[in-house]
């Protein structure tokens, strides 16, 4: 997830490393560190910082003299947390207990815990609290006088997402890097190699690229790689001519980091799941809940608490815990919630749903529920933020660092995390191991439904620009698409400063009927459910008023077309999890919207991406 970059070459490599980190900076990270081997050495010296990569410059500069000679040889990280705290034991690189191997990751390996298991019953101390520190115990127990022959068996029995980078003393002059699902670049330079998981860290040596593909293992030498299967086969790959523009490149091509953040989705929403679903018993299994099937059979009721986006995920999470648990469920402002005396009884589960993990007003309610004896679970993205600390436990969201200050990956994962507990508690009470089967397989095909709706990116974008000039919008809905509504009211306005209500699709006759003619159009969230008809019959009634009608409808739908004047398809998915993709095309609807209008998209005006204040 976030960055990691290699150098082996004649310049100096601390320069070099720290230099590419800088550039994949913009990703987002909690901590950085490095291992380098200075000439002559016969250890590598690894230095760790939580914080940002000013901390770790500052805390080499301290052990100059350990690096102030000559080195050529070293690798660099910054994390994005996952597993464990951001402190800088967490930190990478992570070594093998003799000092002999040094590793880099990204990504999640998801059999880490059973991995650790194995080679602690086999003497390893482990230093961290990551599942990355498994990789260096497991290459060295691998490692027999072959480093790539050691990470090929290595990364043979990890399950998960990975791009790791290795290096080892015995190798002065050699990087090992592999992936699987998480990009690795080789930048081939004049005598020199760079190793990163973005290519902007390398441009600036080099624009002849390597970009590896899943399961290949690198060799990297000053100058020349060497690529070979898991199997030790060779493989050719082709050396592309990177020429990118440095500005655009930070945001991976993307024009903005919102665009970057909802095209993400598909990578988010496998993350988010990756691990986690038990197919085969039509469960779920969610480790940081740490609560057994009798603990959660106990629960008779949750309170949802949360603020802006995440609440109106924890809406669609009211729905998913009622409709599938049998549980019911509250969803409370956070802002309202820590104000009154909310009833908290014996039994009660509070789940804190915050992006950053910082919320104020979802903080201060965290402590009022454990203050009143509530069993209280963080739903964040942050790891080793307040909320998911104070909480102590809870599932984190691993949709990677969001940066764009409107929510857009944070909230897809959320629900994804909402399903999830939702099949984990229905497990313990009415749901049978069929019905959780079935929603365990409607989660593990999220990415390709949200890959689905980004194609259509292009007509969403002509719908949009279409639309660009109005002054005033709604959006309606019912069911699991109310607060799919309220959503995509809420991206519009934040990013493109419209006016724009969301309202239950039965609620627009109660009053707001009155604001709708010809200059009012209606985003209708009207995918293929069994209550899709009232929502066409509301559609008609907006339409009797001359709002431009645009449907957000399964493709293939003649009802939605019929009573629209334009429709955004999305593929077919269950009404459970049918917000995501609806709100996906939601998202890229304010996006090209605010693109039309020439607003600061990734900083819109009075908005901050992390409340603190209340
Ligand atoms: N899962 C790893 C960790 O928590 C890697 C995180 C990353 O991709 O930065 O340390």
């Amino acid at each position: 997830m976030c960055g990691i970059v290699g150098y082996v070459g004649p310049g100096h490599a601390p320069e070099v490393i720290i230099c590419g980190l800088r550039r994949l900076e913009y990703r987002g990270y909690d901590s950085a560190g490095v291992a380098l081997l200075p000439d002559g050495a016969q250890r590598l010296l690894v230095v760790k910082t939580a914080g940002k990569i000013a901390a770790l410059e500052k805390e080499l500069a301290l052990r100059a003299s350990a690096c102030a000679g000559r080195c050529h040889l070293g690798i660099g990280h910054t994390r994005w947390a996952t597993h464990g705290a951001p402190t800088a034991a967490n930190a990478h690189p992570h070594l093998s207990a003799n000092g002999r191997i040094a590793i880099v990751h990204n990504g999640i390996i998801e059999n880490y815990a059973a991995l650790r298991q194995r080679l602690e019953d086999r003497g390893a101390v482990f230093r961290s609290e990551t599942d990355s520190e498994v990789i260096a115990h497991l290459v060295d127990a691998c490692y027999e006088g072959d480093l790539r022959r050691a990470v090929a068996a290595a990364v043979e029995q990890l399950e998960g997402a990975f791009g790791i980078a290795a290096v080892s003393p015995r190798h002065p002059g050699l990087i090992v890097a592999a992936r699987r699902g998480s990009p690795v670049a080789v930048g081939v330079g004049d005598g020199e190699t760079i190793v990163a998981s973005d290519v902007c860290a390398v441009v600036s040596h080099t624009t002849r690229v390597v970009f590896l593909d899943d399961g290949d293992i690198v060799a990297a030498r000053a100058g020349a790689v060497d690529i070979t299967s898991a199997r030790n086969l060779p493989i050719s790959r082709e050396l592309t001519h990177v020429d990118w523009d440095v500005g655009r490149i930070a945001k991976g091509g993307f024009e903005h980091f919102m665009l970057k953040e909802i095209h993400d989705q598909p990578r988010a929403l496998a993350d988010v799941t990756r691990g986690r679903l038990l197919p085969a018993d039509g469960a779920t299994r969610l480790s940081g809940m740490r609560m057994d099937a009798r603990e959660m059979a106990r629960v008779s009721r949750l309170i949802i608490a949360a603020c802006g986006t995440s609440y109106y995920a924890g809406m669609i999470g009211k729905y998913l815990f009622e409709d599938f648990a049998g549980l019911p469920a509250d969803v409370q402002q956070a802002a309202e919630f820590r104000y009154r005396n909310p009833i908290i009884e014996r039994d009660t589960a509070m789940l804190a749903v915050s992006q950053s993990g910082e919320t104020a007003d979802t903080l201060a309610a965290v402590r009022e529920a454990l203050r009143k004896g509530a069993v209280v679970l963080g739903i964040c993205n942050v790891v080793g933020s307040t909320i998911a600390r104070e909480a102590g436990r809870g599932v984190y969201l691993h949709a990677g660092p969001e940066i764009g200050v409107a929510s857009t990956k944070a909230f897809s994962c959320q629900v994804a995390v909402l399903a999830m507990m939702a099949v984990a508690f229905g497990r313990t009470r009415r749901l049978s191991a069929e019905a959780g089967r079935h929603m365990v397989n409607a989660l593990a095909d999220l990415p390709r439904i949200a890959a689905a709706v980004l194609e259509r990116a292009d007509l969403i974008r002509a719908v949009a620009e279409k639309y660009a000039r109005a002054r005033d919008f709604f959006y309606i809905g019912r069911g699991y698409m109310y607060p799919a509504a309220l959503e995509g009211a809420l991206k519009l306005k934040e990013i493109s400063y419209i006016h724009a209500e969301g309202y239950h699709a039965a609620e627009l006759k109660h009053g707001p009927i009155a604001l709708l003619d010809s200059e009012v159009p209606v985003v209708a969230a009207v995918p293929d459910t069994p209550d899709k008809v009232k929502t066409l019959g509301n559609m008609q009634e907006c339409r009797a008023r001359k709002s431009p009608i645009i449907a957000i409808a399964t493709q293939g739908d003649a009802g939605a077309r019929e009573v629209s004047d334009d429709v955004i398809e999305i593929p077919p998915c269950p009404e459970f999890l049918s917000a995501i993709p609806v709100v996906i095309a939601e998202q890229l609807f304010a996006y090209h919207v605010a693109r039309a209008r020439g607003c600061p998209i990734d900083q819109p005006r009075n908005l901050a991406k992390s409340v603190t204040v209340e």
